[in-house]
């Protein structure tokens, strides 16, 4: 139990990646604020099981992730309800798919605030408390956008681009604080986010959601594989363990070789 009496704060949890990363997080002991959209009763059966995952404690916070000020209160909250603040991790998300020219403005608006400027604001709030503690992980849920581009995605490129600019920025400053701060970059993972993405095509191109989820993989990923939110979640304890101390600015990437080629 590597996180036993810490505290995790996973943003967008109440699905995919988050959710796997802070069940994970949960069973190495640590206390979870988890955050994200959804059905009340669900979240509140999400965090029932995640309470049940470990010894520590789990509670959620409706935070959006767009609002900096909602932002700077989960972290706040979090502090005051669990104790500490000792591991972020940023992974709320969205996509809008469509030509740059077409590209509505509020979605990229919505993309920059949600995938990228939320990073900021939550580590410009946990930071300080980390520091003072002389302990802490910051972990950015990037992409393998954040490494290459697609067509029809500018702002997430951007956004995800963007996180990897952040990590490395903010792994300087945290250099002999006992803080770190690391990307983790997924290729296709089948998660809601990516559901759509599938259905959407299907419905496009007049094939089935079978076809559609392959065609996927396969124009991007040499390996025809998902990665799981269970691997990925492997990979977030990987960089909260010891092993991982000396780690600061990285990118650990997950992708079939979508970026290998
Ligand atoms: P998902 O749609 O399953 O989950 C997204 C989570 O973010 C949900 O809990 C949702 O409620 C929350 N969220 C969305 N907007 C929010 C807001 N304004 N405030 C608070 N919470 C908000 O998506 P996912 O696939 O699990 O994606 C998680 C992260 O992983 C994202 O940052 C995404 O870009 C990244 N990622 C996903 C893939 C993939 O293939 N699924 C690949 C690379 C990177």
């Amino acid at each position: 139990m590597i996180l036993a009496n810490k505290t995790a704060i996973v943003t967008g949890s109440t699905s995919g990646i988050g959710l796997g990363v802070a069940r994970a997080l949960a069973a190495e002991g640590a206390n979870v604020m988890l955050n994200g959209f959804g059905d009340a009763a669900a979240i509140e059966q999400i965090r029932k099981d995640i309470a049940a995952t470990g010894p520590g404690k789990a509670a959620y916070h409706p935070a959006d992730m767009s609002k900096p000020a909602e932002i700077a209160d989960l972290v706040a909250r979090t502090a005051a309800t669990l104790g500490s603040v000792d591991v972020v991790v940023n992974n709320a998300g969205i996509q809008h798919v469509a030509p740059v020219e077409d590209f509505p403005v509020e979605r990229w608006d919505a993309i920059i605030a949600i995938n990228l400027s939320s990073s900021f604001h939550t580590i410009r709030a946990a930071l300080p408390l980390m520091k003072k503690a002389g302990w802490g992980r910051i972990i950015n849920i990037a992409s393998t956008h954040g490494l290459v581009a697609s067509g029809h995605k500018t702002a997430y490129v951007a956004a995800k681009h963007g996180v990897l600019g952040l990590t490395k920025a903010v792994a300087i400053e945290c250099a002999n604080t006992g803080v770190t701060c690391n990307a983790i970059c997924p290729g296709w993972v089948l998660t809601p986010l990516v559901q759509k993405q599938i259905e959407a095509r299907a419905a496009e191109q007049k094939i089935s959601v079978e076809q559609a989820r392959n065609t996927l993989l396969g124009e991007k990923q040499p390996q025809l594989q998902f990665t799981t939110p269970e691997q990925l979640a492997a990979l977030a304890v990987f960089l909260c363990s010891p092993a991982a101390a000396n780690m600061q600015g990285s990118q650990l990437v997950s992708d079939g070789g979508w970026t290998a080629q």
